[in-house]
């Protein structure tokens, strides 16, 4: 085991994460961030953010999280791209047992965030990379001109569905409901946008296709009537899981998995925080993780200066 021992370890690299690391690494703090995919988390899959302060026009997600990045690094925040598998703890220190050796941290700021949820239904597997997608930013100008349908009736389903009508001929949005659960303004510009077509109160029964998606068996759940839709992609946007598997038995999870933390994020493990999606809380937006990354750099700024309170 390496004998460096972090002020702060922060687990996972979105918003934040990488706010944390700002705090922090601004506070003079040893800090080193662990993130095991991209930089930037989810936000780095969102084709234009428009709710983020600052940016009057919108930017893209993987623009705003490079300038999140660049700024953590200008304070001096360390990155490692390796996975947390557990973390114990040995008096008041925290290990992290990753792929690549322990590492020793007096506190911890946990922002994993969270990954998209499968439907669970025949042909998904098989099919993703090959028309199934969880990421419109990512592989939508692969649908040039082609009918694709999207898959949910939040906001993610909602704001990706108008995305795809640059590239796509014509956009299916499949919902459960008769009603949307996107914020208004988002249903506005979808209900206004021609290449959009609802299909409403209809669950996805299964993805049909060998090499590629070529039709969705759909099912009316007010008549029970089934139907066959073609269409070469289809993206689903049917919520999120947060990303907790590793810390069960360790930090309290809520019913869904979520971290229970109140919003001045502490666990109720001394020195462990949470911030941003993964924690139990309404509103996940770039903006509340940004509070919450805030919040919890401060506050493990406090347990490292003696002030560690238990929630
Ligand atoms: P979400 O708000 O949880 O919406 C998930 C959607 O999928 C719901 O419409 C739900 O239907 C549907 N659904 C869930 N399970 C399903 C199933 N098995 N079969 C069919 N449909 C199913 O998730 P999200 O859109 O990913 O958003 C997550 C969070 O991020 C939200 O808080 C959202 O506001 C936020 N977000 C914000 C923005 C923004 O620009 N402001 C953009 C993206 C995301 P029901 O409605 O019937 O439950």
């Amino acid at each position: 085991m390496s004998e460096e021992l972090y002020d702060v370890v922060i687990i996972g690299g979105g918003p934040a994460g990488l706010t944390a690391a700002i705090y922090n690494g601004r506070a003079l703090l040893k800090t080193l961030v662990i993130e095991k995919m991209m930089i930037g988390g989810q936000a780095t899959i969102t084709h234009q953010i428009d709710n983020y302060p600052g940016f009057p026009d919108g930017i893209s997600g993987p623009e705003l999280m490079e300038l999140f990045e660049k700024q953590a690094k200008r304070f001096g925040a360390e990155f490692k791209s390796t996975t947390v598998k557990q973390i114990s703890t040995e008096g008041k220190i925290k290990i992290l047992d990753t792929d690549s050796g322990d590492i020793r941290t007096k506190t911890v700021i946990i922002a994993t965030g969270a990954q998209p949820r499968r439907l669970g239904i025949p042909g998904e597997d098989k099919l993703t990379g090959k028309g199934v997608s969880y990421c419109a930013t990512c592989d939508g100008a692969f649908f040039r001109d082609a009918e694709v349908a999207v898959i949910g009736g939040g906001d993610s389903a909602v704001k990706e569905a108008i995305f795809l009508t640059k590239f796509a001929s014509k956009v299916y949005i499949i919902h459960r409901r008769d009603e949307l659960r996107a914020e208004k303004i988002t249903a506005k510009q979808a209900f206004e946008n021609e290449k959009i077509e609802f299909i409403w109160d209809t669950v996805t029964e299964e993805i049909t296709g060998d090499f590629a998606v070529k039709s969705l068996k759909l099912k009316n759940v007010k008549d029970g009537s089934t139907s066959e839709l073609p269409v070469e992609g289809a993206f689903i946007y049917v919520g999120m899981i947060p990303n907790t598997d590793f810390l069960k038995g360790f930090v309290e999870l809520d019913d869904k998995s979520y971290i229970v933390a109140g919003h001045n994020t502490h666990t109720k493990v001394q020195g462990v925080f949470a911030a941003g999606d993964v924690r139990q809380k309404i509103a996940r937006q770039v903006a509340t993780a940004v509070g919450d990354g805030a919040s919890a750099a401060m506050a493990a700024e406090e347990c490292l200066a003696g002030q560690c309170f238990e929630d």
